[in-house]
């Protein structure tokens, strides 16, 4: 069960959070049409999400394939140019749903996801945008390509694989402020020539935009406080 929302209020929320990127990406200098809000719906139904498609945003992030399989193609019926990202880590035997049904896949973070979703790229025709994910904190738990290991990597999936690498993308340690994590994933992406950073979360993401995220999730900023599973 997820908490209801409240289409009016959604409405102020989410146009609150739009001005907070404009206000932090001018203050940076910086395009605000060049940052994307992904609005990250995980955990929450059609019916919660729906409000917020009829608000007017079109870009969301879900974390699992099979919970985002579940509610997005309906949804999708009715607001046709909604595009889907995932955001959460990729099974391998996952890939063939995740090419059909997300338009971007920010958890690119082995080489053997890479291999997956090369062939399955080819054999369906689709080719969702790319981020590579990486463990800027360097913890073990935590999925991600190593900073030290990650201009070699996207060189693999270039050319070894084909794949196309519009970006990177991090996740900072709960713990630690972000700042430093984003600079260093924004140093990265300069130094490899990638558009893409995939950085910010609710807590964050303002830092996140003056340091050049392209990409900010946000999900409970958006759609409250998430209902523990
Ligand atoms: C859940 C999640 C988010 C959104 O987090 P909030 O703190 O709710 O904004 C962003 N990125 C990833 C990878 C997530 O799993």
């Amino acid at each position: 069960m997820s908490q209801k929302i409240d289409p009016k209020r959604e409405h102020a929320v989410l146009a609150e959070i739009l001005s907070r990127i404009d206000a932090a990406a001018r203050e940076a200098g910086r395009d605000p049409a060049s940052v994307t809000l992904v609005a990250v719906s995980k955990t929450y139904e059609a019916e919660d999400i729906r409000p917020v498609l009829e608000a007017g945003q079109r870009v969301f992030g879900e974390n699992r394939v099979q919970e985002a399989a579940g509610k997005w193609p309906a949804l999708r019926e009715r607001f046709a140019d909604t595009e889907l990202h995932l955001i959460g880590p990729l099974q391998t035997n996952k890939a063939r749903e995740a090419v059909s049904l997300f338009d971007a896949i920010h958890s690119l973070d082995r080489e053997r996801l890479a291999v997956a979703l090369a062939k399955e790229m080819e054999k369906q025709g689709r080719r969702p945008t790319l981020f590579v994910q990486v463990n800027t904190g360097e913890e073990e738990q935590k999925a991600g390509i190593a900073p030290g290991e990650t201009e070699a990597f996207v060189a693999r999936c270039r050319e070894e694989y084909g794949l196309d690498i519009a970006g990177l993308m991090c996740i900072p340690p709960f713990d630690e402020p972000a700042g430093p994590h984003f600079a260093l994933l924004a140093k990265l992406a300069r130094k490899l020539g990638l558009k893409g950073l995939s950085m910010g979360m609710s807590a964050d993401f303002e830092t996140a935009v003056k340091l050049g995220a392209t990409h900010v999730r946000v999900g409970s900023a958006l759609f409250g406080t998430r209902p523990k599973p």
